[in-house]
């Protein structure tokens, strides 16, 4: 086997970089004045998930002509996983190194008795759920109190409110990408692709087109050249990291064991929905995100 030829995907991770910032709350105090890296480390070896040997191993910090993006990469499946990032202190930074070490730590504890092509993630909705899962935290007010203690406060109400709206606002852009994607593959021919983008802009973003606008507005977005049909995992990814938040929270437990053994520890030995049924007792359902952000927190 020409292990190059079966490089796996290259993670990239664009989408958590435009996690849109919403409202006024400015979480960027919290995590400015100590050091990302050594708070990730000690983070993940207290649930269980070590990952210093990634951290000793990435390309974490900026510098002149350096992608400005963010993603992991499992180099060999033989446990050379690496992420690369441009961390500042601020919360987006902070997010974006969650996010990328949850990516690290599925790649990490898959296990190396796994046959070489089922020693993957379950599916890119599979991975994408567990770095959202690690990503949100830092919206996450229990976690803040946890994490961060002495920190000067937060509203919980307000932290909740600007995850919510983030969230609900996410859902209706990948609504547009994903609708916009399945007509060009439909009919790449058809002439209209400008308009097309702004028709789904306009039902799904409820964002009016620009007057008389005819650019290719939609050719900027770099999903679409660079990682093609793949916007539908971000909102799958997030359906799956609400269930799994839920399945956490009720075994009352610390997240890295259920993940490692649940999750992590059976590859590509099943299709996703199998896997998420067999670790949660449930196939995907939207009934936790809708839970978790969609319904009026005061109505529950
Ligand atoms: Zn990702």
């Amino acid at each position: 086997v020409d292990k190059a030829a079966l490089r796996p995907w290259h993670w990239d991770d664009f989408f958590a970089q435009e996690a849109p910032a919403v409202g006024t709350l400015d979480l960027d105090p919290l995590f400015s004045g100590f050091d990302h890296e050594s708070f990730a480390r000690d983070y993940f070896e207290r649930i269980g998930l070590p990952v210093d040997d990634v951290l000793a191993r990435s390309d974490l910090y900026e510098r002149e002509g350096k992608d400005q993006h963010a993603f992991c990469t499992d180099i060999d499946r033989e446990g050379d996983v690496r992420i690369l990032c441009n961390l500042r202190p601020d919360e987006r930074w902070m997010r974006t190194l969650l996010h990328e070490l949850g990516h690290a730590v599925y790649d990490k504890f898959l296990p190396r008795s796994l046959p070489y092509l089922l020693r993957a993630p379950a599916h890119i909705l599979s991975t994408e759920s567990i770095a959202m899962y690690f990503g949100r935290l830092t919206r996450d007010p229990e976690w803040l109190q946890a994490e961060l203690p002495g920190h000067p406060g937060v509203d919980a109400a307000e932290v909740e409110e600007q995850q919510r709206l983030s969230m609900l606002i996410a859902a209706r852009w990948i609504l547009v990408m994903v609708h916009f994607e399945r007509e060009l593959y439909r009919n790449p021919d058809r002439p209209d692709l400008n308009s097309l983008w702004w028709e789904m802009v306009e039902e799904y973003q409820l964002v009016a087109r620009p007057e008389n606008r005819d650019r290719p507005d939609w050719a900027t977005k770099i999903h679409l050249s660079l990682a093609p049909v793949y916007y539908h995992n971000y909102l799958l990814g997030e359906l799956m990291a609400s269930q799994l938040t839920q399945a956490i929270g009720e075994r009352d437990g610390s997240p890295g064991d259920y993940l490692r053994d649940r999750i992590f520890a059976r590859g590509a030995t099943m299709t996703w929905n199998d896997l998420l049924r067999d670790a949660t007792g449930e196939p995907l359902s939207v009934g936790h995100f809708v839970d978790q952000f969609v319904t009026d927190p005061a109505a529950r």
